[in-house]
């Protein structure tokens, strides 16, 4: 039996610990359960000796000696071929058993010795199988009738004799197949079950298989994938250098269209609206001429705006100014700019907007812009019938459609509709002005607030643009880390090695002006930090207190007030490292370097005329200095027609300078009631000019306005001073680390 179990492990595992399906196939557990030869030959080997010893004992000597040595033999000859030959020696067992039950009919000539012939097959069902026992028994019974029947017994053994001995045979097989039967059924379960094993082996071995295969498919996928990701981030950084250069090269052009672009504007307004300035009155032909000129310049100038709006949204340098809005005030304020044109088209406008409706979280002058555009688009378009602006709430959106009775937009145009410079491709719109970049810039404005725009339209039933916003600011996925925690989580080190790379963490740094000048500047920064911009103390405070910030920038404007806001938003935020610098508003900045005002360009002649009005006392003497002669040229112009206090238009006095130093000695020797400076002169630069001025005591007390382009670019931010303050203090080891930091950085380039 131990053989069997032995026999049975051994099929399971194979060489390699492993389980063996061949093995377990041609495993036949039934012969390994009888009894081993090498145990019968001992026997055999002791009853040899025994009988040889106490052979004078037994009668008929020495016959008992001859059949004692005869077992020893037998008993060493199982012995040896059991070693190399097992089914051999099981036989060699059935023999000697045989020849020992003949030996002792022989020896003993007993008429009861007959029996011992169940000794044989007791040996065969022991030793080697029931099927052998049951052959032997079969055999003994024809031997044993066939021996009656021809009287070969008759000396010595009677029939009840015979029938005893055959009941002794019979019984032992009976006993036999008792004992055997449960062994057999038992091996035949275990069988079974080695098959099906065997079955779920190969199944498992071929799955295996095709895991191994996928793994290799898997790594291989793997392998590529990581040379794409890697061209990928190759291609998005020549992508973003060329969004960079796109941006920077649009602004550069725009900037040089747009001042060449005002100053035809700004002189064709003066040709048409005061001709007397020029001395006589225009003639009908040429004042229509002119009308066209001035129409086409506008657009011209819209165009280059919406350019740049386009490029500076998609290079992602528009701040959003997000505040609670009231929509229903903001589409008011977008429809009374189109009001005299729906009137003069007679479209009639409905206003779905429900009273209810929560204020939306935007930046109140792009969403105005969008609704503009759209409502203006349907005006354009539409020749009869009128347009409906609806707006709804849904969830946690608001949604606003601009729907009108126009000629639609055919579905190969829709595809294609906020794309830059798409116009459509069918219809009559081609040649109704327009540059194909409202939609666009539309589109960039609704995605930077989290939404998105579509169009429903069918051509000739009017078209529907519609847009949805956040009616509240997304939250941030870091905001609120407790909402995934547990209180029964507990701690454990990790001791595998992450799978996924590092998802860099950006610091997050609030930005609290007023101006958004500040938070707009350091927008080009945002792969270094998240830049959040607020236009209050409050909402600042309000932002870190939703999500931490690794500091809060807070500027202060004029330096005098650092120290004051700071110390106010340290004990607001006890935690988080306040920064507060001062950058002054440009016009703070000029009123602080002693100019009296600062004028962007297009300057209009209103905007002008209020700044010197501004300056609280009369002028009759003016001195403008810009490097440009046109620029010089059109604002004599339009100061020559200022109207005076009274009414009366009293000639100015203009006296020009081209640069810096002729602007100062023309101080010196004409003494001006009023300087307009340009800021961006060759050579010295106004805010010097100014300086020099101010140090004069002769030149202190003359008033000068200032004058700049548009484009930020022409001058760049500056900081005046910085303290930082964290609650609870700097150590001293933090206080040398921040200054050693602070000297670093500021003595490397700006
Ligand atoms: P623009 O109006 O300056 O050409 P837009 O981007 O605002 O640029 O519009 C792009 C084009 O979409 C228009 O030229 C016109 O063909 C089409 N379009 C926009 N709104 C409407 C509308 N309400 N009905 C029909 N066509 C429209």
């Amino acid at each position: 039996m131990k053989d069997a179990v032995r026999q049975f492990e051994h099929c399971l595992q194979g060489e390699g610990g492993e389980l063996d399906v061949d093995r377990l196939g041609a495993l036949r557990l039934e012969p390994e359960l009888h009894i081993s030869p090498q145990p019968i030959a001992i026997l055999f080997g002791v009853l040899g000796l025994v009988l040889t010893n106490a052979s004078e004992f037994l009668p008929r000597q020495p016959a008992g000696a001859v059949v004692g040595l005869a077992l020893i033999a037998m008993g060493l000859i199982i012995w040896l071929v059991g070693a190399r030959w097992l089914q051999a020696a099981r036989w060699s067992v059935v023999a000697a058993v045989a020849l020992l039950v003949l030996a002792l009919q022989v020896w003993l000539a007993a008429p009861g010795t007959l029996i011992l012939l169940a000794l044989l097959v007791a040996a065969a069902s022991a030793v080697v199988s029931f099927r052998a026992a049951l052959v032997l028994a079969s055999f003994a019974t024809a031997l044993l009738l066939l021996a009656s029947v021809l009287g070969v017994l008759r000396s010595y053994a009677t029939p009840v004799d015979v029938a005893i001995a055959l009941f002794a045979v019979w019984g032992i097989t009976g006993a036999a197949y008792g004992l055997y039967q449960p062994i057999h059924r038992l091996s035949e379960w275990v069988r079974d079950y080695y098959l099906r094993a065997q079955r779920a082996v190969e199944e498992v071995q071929a799955r295996r298989a095709e895991v191994a295969q996928v793994l290799t498919e898997l790594e291989h996928a793997n392998r590529q994938l990581a040379l794409a990701n890697d061209r990928m981030a190759a291609l998005r950084a020549v992508a973003e250098e060329v969004q960079k250069s796109k941006a920077a090269f649009v602004a550069k052009v725009s900037h040089e269209f747009r001042t060449p672009l005002n100053m035809i504007i700004g002189l064709i307004d003066l040709l048409m609206e005061t001709p007397e300035v020029y001395g006589e009155t225009l003639p009908p032909a040429l004042f229509e001429d002119l009308k066209i000129v001035h129409r086409n310049c506008e657009h011209l100038s819209g165009m280059v705006n919406d350019v740049l709006d386009l490029s500076q949204a998609e290079a992602g340098r528009v701040t959003l100014r997000q505040e609670r809005v009231d929509l229903t005030e903001l589409v008011g304020a977008a429809v009374s700019v189109v009001s005299s044109f729906l009137e003069r088209k007679h479209l009639a406008l409905t206003l779905e907007i429900p009273s209810d409706l929560p204020s939306i979280y935007c930046d109140p002058t792009r969403i105005r812009q969008v609704v503009l555009n759209l409502i203006s688009n349907a005006a354009r378009f539409t020749e009869r019938g009128g347009i409906t602006v609806r707006a709804a709430q849904r969830d946690e959106w608001v949604t606003v459609s601009v729907a009108d009775t126009g000629p639609g937009i055919a579905p190969e145009d829709a595809a294609r509709i906020f794309e830059p410079f798409c116009q459509g491709t069918r219809g009559p719109w081609r040649d109704r002005g327009g540059s194909g970049l409202g939609l666009a810039i539309s589109k960039q404005f609704i995605e930077l607030h989290g939404g998105r725009i579509w169009l429903e339209s069918q051509p000739g039933q009017g078209a529907m643009f519609a847009f949805d916003l956040p009616i509240s600011p997304p939250l941030d996925p870091l905001a609120h880390p407790g909402r995934w925690m547990s209180e029964d989580w507990k701690w454990v080190e990790r001791t595998s090695q992450p799978m996924l790379p590092r998802a860099p963490l950006k610091p997050r740094v609030v930005v609290c002006d007023e101006t958004g000048e500040l938070a707009s500047a350091l927008t080009r920064y945002s792969e270094q930090a998240e830049i959040i911009g607020t236009s209050s103390l409050s909402q600042a405070i309000a932002d870190i207190r939703h999500c931490p910030a690794h500091a809060l920038l807070l500027n202060v404007g004029l330096p005098d007030r650092l120290w004051h806001l700071a110390a106010e938003a340290r004990s607001a935020v006890a935690d988080t490292l306040v920064v507060a610098c001062s950058v002054s508003p440009r016009l703070d900045r000029a009123r602080a370097a002693g100019a009296s005002d600062y004028l962007v360009r297009p300057v209009t002649r209103e905007k002008l005329w209020e700044a010197i009005r501004g300056v609280g006392r009369p002028v009759r003497r003016v001195l403008l200095v810009d490097d440009d002669a046109d620029v010089r040229q059109l604002l004599s112009r339009m100061l020559a027609i200022m109207p005076a206090e009274n009414g009366q238009r009293t000639p100015l006095e203009i006296a020009a300078a081209a640069d810096g130093a002729e602007a100062l000695d023309a101080l010196h020797r004409d003494s001006p009631d009023l300087v307009l400076l340009d800021v961006v002169l060759p050579g010295m630069d106004g805010w010097q000019v100014l300086a020099q001025k101010q140090q004069d005591a002769a030149l202190r007390d003359i008033p000068v306005i200032m004058v700049s382009a548009q484009d930020r670019a022409e001058q760049p931010m500056v900081c005046e001073a910085i303290a930082a303050m964290l609650g609870g203090g700097l150590s001293s080891s933090q206080l040398l680390r921040c200054t050693l930091g602070l000297s670093a950085v500021l003595r490397s380039p700006p």
